[in-house]
């Protein structure tokens, strides 16, 4: 295909040689590799929007992407080596910061990590925390509709996003950049195109929210006999700490043992081990000693009421990384241990405990060698239910062969407890098929729509998030 036209067309980088194009065609976990025609790096929207025409003169199809740090596979193209690589990493500008307004105007590529540090520079927060804040894009966060460890206080991407300016399959550029907070004029076109991962339409910018920045912040680690009393754990801190509790995770002994094993910084924080563990911090603009006041009552009464054993608080920003480090390095300590098998999963908050009951059973009967590696944001009612092979050792095809039937049996109880089985990773071409098994067909059939409408020739990020259409007459 000659590309001449195409890189006449629009200001930025084209990339087309083999190695410059290697990083951007295979994921972070190098799960899925694909191929492209070539790799766009556009300056502007008008760019992208000059791309996307290009793309849709010639049939060719557009895999968006970010920092490509998605772990569903969304931002990886086929292998048939027919689209191209539209990359954001050119979209850099931060259009406008509005302290009053308490609003944010970003591009696309700006990473997650760039936006907290410009907001926090206006004495602002910018809420959405997660690990790969480094290298993800606002861009991506938004076509993921991200989560991470402030869901509980502040909301995931969609909640945080106000307006919207993206490059549509037709090649359009629409601005819906209003930082408005009530806006009643029709169709939530913003909404679907956060978390549509990039089969909809392009991002190239947003209006974000702002926050004043908390006064302090403290953590607390406390051990919990159960999944159970660390929901009345839960319940007392949502009653006594109200919105200044900014976030609520639960790990197991087994997750802490494997961050004491393969962190070396690491050290055990409370005297003697525990089945379960709760990470809660209070975000307060009242400061740092009505911070940890609030904190020590919530901790006096579960103590009392036997829904918590011992507790460890941060007295210094040291103390409170090191907290968090011991949650946050969990992903790292388990791929260090070995291969995974990992679940995104979310609950209705209330049936965690069951379903974690039944599930550990069920898989105690049929896989009892797995070990179970479970945490998350309890608060959210997202878990990660992850599974390690046995401490004595397995072999990796052995472990891999169960990978199936491990998925199946988790999401199936997922769903006969009233879950969903991505919580915040997105379907991309890892959950696809698995979703389209438990979503009802009318469900489907509206998707299949809404993609129909917006993406006729179907060249957006074709085969992620959507599987093969559902034929019309299908029972509901
Ligand atoms: P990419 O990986 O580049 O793309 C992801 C999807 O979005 C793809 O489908 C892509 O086509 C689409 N896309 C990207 N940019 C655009 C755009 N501008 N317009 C339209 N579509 C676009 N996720 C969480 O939610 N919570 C976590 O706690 C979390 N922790 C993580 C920790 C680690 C160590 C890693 C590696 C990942 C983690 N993730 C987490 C997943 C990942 O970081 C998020 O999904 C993130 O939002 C992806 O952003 P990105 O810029 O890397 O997107």
């Amino acid at each position: 295909m000659d590309l001449a036209d195409l890189r006449a067309a629009f200001a930025g980088r084209l990339l087309a040689d083999t190695d410059a194009m290697a990083p951007h065609l295979t994921d972070w976990r190098r799960k899925w590799t694909g191929r492209a025609i070539a790799v766009a790096q556009p300056d502007t929207a008008a760019g992208v929007a000059a791309v996307v025409r290009w793309c849709k003169a010639q049939g060719v199809a557009v895999v968006p992407q970010g920092g490509n740090t998605g772990l569903s596979g969304g931002a990886t193209p086929a292998a048939d080596g027919r689209s191209l690589v539209l990359s954001t990493a050119r979209l850099q500008r931060i259009r406008a910061l509005d302290p009053i307004g308490q609003t944010i105007t970003a591009e696309a590529g700006v990473t997650l990590q760039q936006l907290q540090d410009t907001a926090r520079e206006a004495g602002r927060l910018f809420p959405l925390s997660l690990a790969a804040q480094g290298t993800c894009t606002i861009g991506g966060n938004l076509a993921t509709n991200a989560g991470g460890v402030q869901v509980l206080r502040y909301g995931n991407a969609r909640d945080l996003c106000l307006g919207l300016e993206v490059v549509t399959a037709e090649g359009e550029l629409w601005d819906g950049l209003r930082p408005l907070r009530k806006d009643n004029t029709g169709y939530a076109l913003r909404d679907l195109f956060i978390g549509s991962e990039g089969t909809l339409g392009v991002v190239t910018a947003a209006v974000l929210k702002l926050f004043p920045l908390p006064a302090a912040q403290v953590a607390a680690f406390v051990a919990v006999p159960s999944p159970a009393a660390a929901l009345a754990l839960l319940a007392g801190a949502q009653a006594r700490l109200a919105s200044e509790l900014s976030a609520f995770e639960m790990l197991s002994e087994t997750c802490l043992q494997l961050v004491l094993q393969h962190v070396d910084a690491a050290r055990r924080p409370l005297a003697w081990p525990s089945p379960w563990y709760v990470l809660l911090e209070v975000s307060s603009a009242q400061g740092e000693q009505a911070a940890t006041e609030a904190i020590e009552a919530v901790l006096e009464a579960a103590l009392e009421a036997g829904h918590a054993s011992d507790a460890a608080l941060s007295a210094s920003l040291a103390q409170f990384r090191s907290l968090w480090a011991l949650r946050e390095d969990i992903s790292e300590a388990q791929g260090a241990a070995g291969p995974t098998i990992k679940h995104d999963i979310a609950l209705p908050i209330g049936r965690i405990p069951e379903f974690i009951e039944r599930t550990d059973a069920a898989l105690a009967q049929h896989h009892p060698a797995l070990r179970l590696v479970v945490f998350g944001h309890l608060g959210d009612g997202n878990l990660h239910y992850n599974l390690s092979p046995p401490a004595a050792g397995m072999a990796r095809e052995a472990f891999t062969a169960l990978e199936a039937p491990v998925n199946r049996l988790v999401h199936d109880m997922v769903h006969a407890l009233g879950g969903s089985i991505s919580a915040e990773h997105g379907l991309g071409v890892l959950r696809r098929d698995e979703s389209a098994r438990y979503k009802p067909a009318v469900e489907l059939r509206l998707m299949q729509a809404v993609k129909q409408a917006l993406d006729p020739l179907n060249l957006m990020n074709p085969g992620k998030l959507l599987g093969t259409p559902i034929p019309p007459n299908n029972a509901p």
